[in-house]
């Protein structure tokens, strides 16, 4: 996590609608698949409590678009740690961020 390099506000992430909107009736304790790729970053760094790793678990036993958003991001991580060790681009965040909602546009059409 590089410090932010937004003037913007830090805890609302770029490009995102407030309220996606359409897509209720969700079981209950089922976080979506926007909180769920968010999450995923710190899924992915160890910095989630045993709960939150539960609920996104729970998120991937049902949510097939999001496993392979898991796996692709867990590679990534992989490279990322290996080549740039502390510091990873935000262009590469956001286009990864980019290509995971364009898979969430296409499953959800
Ligand atoms: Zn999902």
């Amino acid at each position: 996590m590089g410090d932010s390099e937004a003037p913007g506000n830090p805890a609302v992430p770029d490009g995102n609608p407030a309220v996606p909107g359409g897509q209720d009736a969700k079981p209950a304790g089922f976080v979506g698949c926007d909180e769920t790729i968010e999450r995923l970053y710190f899924y992915l760094d160890g910095e989630l409590t045993e709960e939150r790793r539960a609920e996104i678990s729970r998120h991937l036993d049902l949510c097939g678009p999001c496993v392979g958003a898991y796996g692709f991001e867990s590679e990534l991580r992989k490279v990322i740690a290996s080549r740039c060790k502390d510091h990873v681009p935000e262009e590469l965040i956001t286009r990864v961020a980019d290509a995971l909602n364009e898979e969430h546009s296409r499953q959800a059409n």
